[in-house]
């Protein structure tokens, strides 16, 4: 496995791939990995014949400074991670590496109404952020293959997005989220929640279950406020429990014939959690 820094060393080492005729799978990552990253490698490995891992906590997608200050960085670990499910490349850039003009005077993107909605309404300038790193990293890269998982579902919206402003069209593969053995989609920022915390924060994981169980049986605006009430009677502060339409995360107040998900993000003692899941699939 090789490690690479810089721009300059990163395009070498692809050119070597390249000038065999080799496909290129990419992992965009913020590191602390655990099995839901490492399972997105297993997948590139099996889809092209060389996976190229990003680690790059990207300052600009942060709009909380203090999550920015706290997300925790394992590099050492991670790497040792990627060798042993044999990532071949790993690219871990410092911010001036990515934003070499800096940071304060960026482009936007015209990422419609799934730049506002949910994720974008809580967290704004996420999304730009998220774009602008996105745009460097598939320059650089230009992969055959991108993989990102469905945890972050709005997030693969916006990349497909992206990628269509962009020209590109790497084949997209949409990982199914990586849960823990109670349910709890795997997450870097599960290591900052305590013992208690981590228990209780299985209730998103049934949350999600309850509402693909009785959609068809309780209105929307009732199921919503029924599980939103017992989440915060455990202690988490919710932003949102939503169904909406997959293709277009448009917030659904009765059912339709299209895909639906159930979305939920809430925060608990300051660890902020995201879920989804498909409730008609
Ligand atoms: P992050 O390091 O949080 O930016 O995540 C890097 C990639 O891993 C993104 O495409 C995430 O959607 C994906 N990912 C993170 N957690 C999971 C999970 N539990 N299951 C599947 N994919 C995940």
């Amino acid at each position: 496995m090789n490690v690479v820094y810089t721009r300059e060393a990163l395009q070498a080492e692809l050119q070597k791939y390249r000038a065999q005729q080799q496909s290129i799978g990419f992992v965009p990552t913020m590191g602390a990995l655990h099995d839901g990253h490492l399972a997105l490698v297993d997948a590139t490995r099996r889809q092209a014949s060389c996976t190229v891992v990003s680690i790059f906590v990207n300052p600009v997608q942060f709009n909380d400074p203090q999550d920015y200050a706290l997300y925790p960085r394992t590099i050492e670990a991670d790497l040792q991670l990627l060798d042993a499910h044999q990532a071949d490349l790993v690219f871990i850039p410092e911010v001036q590496e990515i934003y070499p003009q800096g940071t304060a005077h960026l482009e936007t993107y015209a990422l419609g109404t799934l730049e506002t909605v949910l994720e974008g309404a809580y967290r704004p300038g996420h999304f730009q952020g998220v774009a602008r790193v996105m745009r460097r990293l598939l320059e650089l890269v230009q992969p055959d293959v991108l993989v990102m998982g469905e945890k972050d579902y709005q997030q693969c919206l916006i990349i497909q997005r992206l990628l269509q402003l962009m020209g590109l069209s790497p084949r997209f593969y949409m990982h199914p989220t990586v849960r823990e053995t109670d349910g709890l989609a795997m997450s870097s920022r599960n290591r900052r929640l305590s013992d208690t915390d981590r228990r209780k924060a299985t209730l998103i994981y049934e949350s999600l279950m309850y509402i693909s169980s009785q959609w068809r049986n309780m209105p929307f605006e009732r199921l919503q406020a029924v599980v939103s009430e017992q989440l915060q009677a455990a202690g988490f502060v919710i932003d949102y429990v939503v169904i909406a339409r997959s293709a277009d995360l448009q917030i659904l107040h009765a059912p339709e014939d299209t895909q639906m998900r159930a979305l939920i993000a809430a925060t608990l003692s300051g660890v902020r959690l995201i879920d989804n899941m498909v409730i008609n699939p």
